[in-house]
């Protein structure tokens, strides 16, 4: 490893930042811009002009990784210096730079501290740099935290994501994560508590804490504290809302439920991936629960909610579509959880092959067009889901978070609801847009679409 870049040492350069994949990408994406602005760079208009182009990649499908490759590839003959970090970063190393002789740096995912001065060493030495450090020597490493060292560049100056532990141990049979992102390590409770103070004093209205499985935050860590403890300390550490991802149903204890009827803060939405709702196939993907303990969970934090006067839920699930061995039974399966639950949003793939999972070497013979054909008959039942959520909300009032002018309209303002859902409200006359980024106040909801709410500021 070389040395830190000097102070400036990147003044005069622009950047470009392309995001693929999970929050905890976007997360480290805020980081890598902290550290570039930090050494004076710019970022650029477009990727066109952009000095240094930055990907944070995802392997987590097929489609993803392909459309990496290509585009990297398009930039053969581009000026700037292209950088991979994020999963593929981490999982192909050097043998990306010798594929791609014009990419300059590839850095692991537990290495972009070092991306400054990477940048630097391959424009000196006008040769690739590669940093990778292994899952294994990174377990040995002390939990990342942001500070002095480690600036981040928030897009919004009011919302702030919060990794609070790195890796995965599940291994779900279809899953890369595991593989590429180690094991669990959980960034220690203290730490957790100093780093929330710092972002309240600094504005931070709203937290996302991340994990690939926050429900297990904790159980790498000396006296095992777990998550439901650290919700109800942060529930006093002035933050005013809360939220985490992603959380498997198999470890979402009842403590952690009953902390959304206790910690204020903590928002009425939930991100629970089911995956599938037939209980043979849930056993082939090793997820270790059943749609009825699913629908159990669902139905216990609804009534945690409930007494805590938080009413409408938002959950939002992920489902896979065609994996391995899936019938027309077990789809309906998922279709009638889908349909029982009542999602606000689900992100919905179809399964995707990937090499070293134990699912890779399961037969996989269902026809293309049948898994497409099942696909979209999901696709519009989770739209079906999304609009009928939403019209509960029509004549109520929607405490909203705002983020300022809506992108499509410089008259509309756009914020978010407790669940998590899009709010829109026109801008009151002589008001500017920017007046309300980071403002919080009450949305009377006169129309409800799939996929936002609008309605009059009160
Ligand atoms: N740790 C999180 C998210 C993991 S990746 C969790 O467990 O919920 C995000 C989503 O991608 C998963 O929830 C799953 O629905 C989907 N996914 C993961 N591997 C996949 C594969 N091989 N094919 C299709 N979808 C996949
Ligand atoms: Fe992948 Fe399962 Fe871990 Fe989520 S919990 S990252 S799906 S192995």
């Amino acid at each position: 490893m070389i040395p830190g870049a000097p102070i400036n040492q990147l003044s005069g350069s622009s950047y470009h930042i392309i995001t693929f994949g999970c929050q905890m990408n976007k997360s480290d994406t805020e980081r890598v811009a902290g550290m570039l602005d930090a050494l004076g760079a710019e970022v650029a208009a477009s990727q066109d002009g952009a000095d240094i182009i930055v990907f944070m990649t995802c392997c987590v499908r097929e489609a993803a990784d392909e459309r990496l490759y290509g585009q990297v590839a398009s930039l053969k003959n581009s000026k700037a210096l292209v950088a991979v970090g994020g999963c593929i970063g981490q999982r192909d190393g050097a043998e990306l730079a010798a594929k791609m002789p014009h990419v300059g740096v590839v850095f692991g995912t537990h290495n972009i501290a070092s991306l400054p001065a990477l940048i630097l060493e391959a424009w000196e030495t006008k040769k690739p740099a590669v940093e990778i450090i292994s899952n294994k020597e990174a377990a040995e490493l002390e939990y990342p935290v942001t500070g002095a060292d480690n600036p981040v560049k928030r897009e919004h100056a009011w919302h702030a994501w919060l990794p609070i532990m790195t890796g995965c141990n599940n291994y779900c049979a279809y899953c890369v994560v595991p593989y590429v992102r180690g094991r669990e390590k959980s960034m220690p409770f203290e730490e957790v508590l100093e780093e929330t103070g710092k972002l309240v004093a600094d504005g931070v209205r709203e937290i996302t804490l991340l994990g690939q499985n926050v429900n297990s935050y904790g159980r790498d860590l000396y006296g095992q504290p777990r998550f439901a403890e650290l919700l109800y300390a942060l529930g006093e550490s002035g933050i005013e809302r809360l939220r985490f991802a992603t959380s498997h149903p198999k470890d979402l204890l009842e403590e952690t439920i009953q902390a959304f009827g206790e910690v204020p803060a903590l928002m009425p939405a939930l991100h629970l991936p089911v995956q599938c709702g037939s209980d043979r196939i849930l056993e082939a993907m090793n997820r270790r629960y059943t749609s009825g303990k699913y629908l159990e969970l669902i139905e216990g934090v609804k009534a945690a909610c409930k007494a805590a006067g938080k009413e409408q839920v938002a959950f939002s699930t992920d489902i896979i579509v065609g994996f391995p061995g899936e019938t027309e039974a077990d789809f309906e399966d998922t279709m009638t959880l889908v349909r029982a639950v009542g999602f606000a949003q689900a992100f919905t793939f179809i399964y995707s092959r990937r090499e070293g999972t134990p699912a890779a070497s399961l037969v996989d013979d269902t026809p293309r067009e049948v898994i497409q054909e099942r696909f979209d008959r999901l696709v519009e039942l989770v739209q079906q889901s999304a609009w009928d959520f939403n019209q509960q909300f029509l004549d109520t009032e929607v405490l909203t978070l705002f983020e300022g002018a809506s992108k499509r309209n410089n008259h509309m303002l756009a914020g978010r609801g407790p669940g998590n859902q899009t709010v829109h409200a026109p801008l009151p006359n002589g008001a500017a847009s920017t007046d309300f980024a980071g403002k919080m106040a009450p949305v009377l909801i006169s129309e409800a679409k799939t996929w936002y709410l609008r309605g009059t500021l009160l």
